[in-house]
Order: C-alpha cells, then structure tokens, then sequence
C-alpha cells in the first residue's frame, strides 16, 4: 500500500460515521430495555450510589444473533468492519476527541453538587480535558463511563469476527486464526457473564471521565487488542501440535488464575468467612485475604490476565513482535499499576499491608517479580 492510499483508508467515510452511530444507538437502546440484574456501584462521598443495569451478555447475544439473521438476508455485509479498519479506527478517535471535549464543556459549566456531577476543575484544560471533569456523566439516562468500556469490549469482539469472516471470505482460515478468535471469544464473554465485578473497579468507582478513558475504551481496546487477527490475515503461521497444545494450556491456566484471583477477592468482600478453595480464609488484619491466590502473589490476578494476553499472541508464533503488543504493553500497564496500587494500599491499610507484604513477598510473579 503506498503513502497516498494509506493516508485515504484513513478518511472517515459516512458508512463508517453510520456504523459507529448504529452500534451506539442499539448499544444505548438494548442497555436501557433488556432486562438485567441491577447492581448497586460503591458508596460515593455524599452517600449516593450509582446503579447500573448488568445486561451486557444478553446485549452482545442479541446483536451477534441480529447481526447473523442481516448477514443470512443479505442486508448486512460481515465483513463490513473489516473492509474499513483503519477508517473506523479514526472515526472512533475523532469521535472520542469531540465527545470529549463535550464533555469538558458540559463539566465546567454544571452547578450540580453531587458527588457524581460535581465539577472538578484544575484550571488546566488539558489536565482537565484528559482526566475529566465529572465522575458520573450521563446522557439520556445512560451511565457514560458504564457504556463505553462496554462498546470498547464489544468494538472488540465485532472486529474479531469480521476479521474471522474476512479470513474464510479470502479462503485462508488457519489454525492460528481459529485459536486466537476462540480464545478472545471466551475471554469477552466471560468478561460480560462477571460484568457485575466492573462495577467495582477502579475505573468505574474513582476515575473521572475524560479524554484518557474514553480513547481507552473506545479506540484503544478495541483497535490494539485486535492486532493479532488483522495481522493473521496477511501473514501465515505453521504451528505444530505441540506448540498448539501448549498454547491452550497458556490460556487455561491464565482463565484459571484471573478469573478465581478476581473471584476470591470478590467473594471475600462480600463475605469475609466465604471458603477459599474449600478452606476457611487466612486473613491478615481483619481486612486482607492471605488464603487462595492472594496468598501465592499480591497481584496474582495480574499474572493471569498477563498469561491470558500472551496465550492470545501464542497464535501468531514468534516470527513478528507486532502480535505481541498486547501482552507488551498491558506487561508494562500492570507493573505500573500495581505499584500505584501498592501504595495506595500502604497507606489505607498502613501497618496491616506492610504484614501482607511479609506474608506474601512477592507482587505479580512467585519467585520472579
Ligand atoms: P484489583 O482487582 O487487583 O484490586 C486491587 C484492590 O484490591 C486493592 O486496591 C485493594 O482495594 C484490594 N486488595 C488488594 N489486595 C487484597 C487482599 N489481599 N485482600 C483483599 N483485598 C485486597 O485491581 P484492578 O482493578 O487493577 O484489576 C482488576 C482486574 O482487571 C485484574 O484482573 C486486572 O488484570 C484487570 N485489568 C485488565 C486490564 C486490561 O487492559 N486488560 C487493565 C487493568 C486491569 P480495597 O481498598 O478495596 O481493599
């Protein structure tokens, strides 16, 4: 591809604006109407709750099945998505950048006092534009920051399957490409079945809603994480069975590990006598979980996701570090946070973390990290 035309498939066209539109439109529509279950956010400062509606898997079900029943009419192309990458790509960032900037505006001119709505200014606009003025913003009724990390991880599932749909368009459906779309398929599906435990992370609790979350959500996502398929499509990988297996035993193991780290915590929240892998839990302080994965790393959950991005790469084999810049960046991502969280905690919880620490020395990785 020359310079000219790449810099054309970079051109927002109205098929694109509409495409980005229509799934916001059914995305706001079926969150509001499906049914769901209910789930209380955390205690805000002025001792309001938020809650949001978890029914994001039925959401993702219908569209996929609506998609299918187009796409068997003829009414919807599945490749749609595929066919316009890089456009799509940059209608989501200009898109980001004006929703944004909205955003800032509508911030600084609120009088609400709420603990959601109240305005946070710092005076610098692009402190403020980045990090975000409001905690909660809606529109229309609809949760903002709830609705776009839930786009952004289903943007990203849509572009795997029109990239798979482009592949057996082309006729070179591999081994690889099967793997990687299967195991992001249960990766996000997964995320959508424990939607309910988004709501109680960082994100959602204490970030504001700024440029930073938005381009997170809705361009990062969805555009990086899906860099494996795009590249299957025009490179070919010849993995023996071995390397196959060892890659289903990579993702296995990082399901296990992030999923019942995320859980243990979850359940122990909830229920501080809750059995940990059959066992009552080991506590330090009242406060900490020192049974179960939390008590083999601090961030043991870290480590699963960790194997789960690389499991996603495994696929592609090791001829090109380009699929590998998931695993690359959310390495460096969760170091970094880790270390914020780690202090973060030293001073909330003072002396009892410091007896965590002591109990379980290491951060991410047993013996290594
Ligand atoms: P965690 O779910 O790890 O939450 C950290 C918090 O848990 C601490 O601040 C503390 O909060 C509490 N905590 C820590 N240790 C203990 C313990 N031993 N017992 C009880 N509570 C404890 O953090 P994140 O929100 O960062 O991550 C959630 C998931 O999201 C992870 O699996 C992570 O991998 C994933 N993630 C994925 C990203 C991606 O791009 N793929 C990006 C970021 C996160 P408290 O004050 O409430 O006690």
């Amino acid at each position: 591809m020359d310079f000219t035309s790449l810099i054309s498939s970079f051109i927002p066209s109205w098929t694109s604006v509409g495409l980005l539109f229509g799934f916001f439109s059914y995305l706001g529509i079926a969150g509001s109407i499906l049914p769901g279950k209910l789930v209380p956010g955390a205690n805000l400062s002025d001792g309001t709750r938020l809650h949001y509606r978890c029914n994001g898997l039925l959401s993702l079900l219908l569209l996929v099945g609506l998609l299918a029943m187009g796409a068997w009419m003829d009414y919807v192309s599945l490749t749609a998505i595929s066919d316009r990458g890089l456009e799509l790509l940059s209608t989501t960032f200009i898109f980001s950048v004006i929703v944004t900037l909205l955003l800032y505006v509508a911030g600084c001119k609120s009088n609400d006092r709420s603990a959601s709505l109240k305005p946070h200014i710092t005076g610098n606009i692009l402190d403020d534009w980045w990090f975000g003025i409001q905690l909660n913003p809606s529109f229309m009724g609809v949760d903002l920051k709830f609705f776009f990390v839930r786009a952004g991880m289903m943007g990203w599932l849509l572009i795997n399957l029109s990239v798979l749909a482009k592949s057996i368009q082309d006729a070179n459906l591999s081994q690889s490409m099967i793997l990687y779309q299967l195991f992001c398929v249960i990766y996000i599906m997964d995320y959508f079945f424990y939607e309910e435990y988004m709501t109680s992370t960082w994100d959602i609790i204490a970030e504001r809603l700024g440029f930073m979350l938005v381009f997170g959500d809705l361009v990062w996502i969805p555009f990086t994480f899906s860099i494996q398929g795009w590249w299957l499509l025009s490179n070919k990988v010849d993995l023996t069975t071995t390397a196959m297996i060892a890659n289903c035993c990579v993702f296995v193991i990082g399901y296990l590990v992030f999923r019942g780290a995320n859980k243990q915590k979850h359940d122990f929240k909830k229920n501080p006598k809750a059995l940990i892998w059959g066992r009552p839990p080991k506590v330090v302080g009242g406060k900490l979980l020192v049974s179960g994965y939390w008590g083999i790393a601090r961030h043991c959950n870290y480590l699963g996701d960790l194997l789960l991005a690389l499991s996603f790469s495994l696929p592609c084999g090791i001829s090109s570090p380009v699929p590998y810049f998931y695993p690359i960046y959310l390495l460096i991502l969760l170091i970094w946070r880790e270390r914020r969280d780690e202090s973060r905690c030293a001073e909330k919880y003072k002396e009892v973390w410091a007896e965590y620490r002591k109990a379980v020395p290491w951060r991410i990785f047993p013996y290594v990290y």
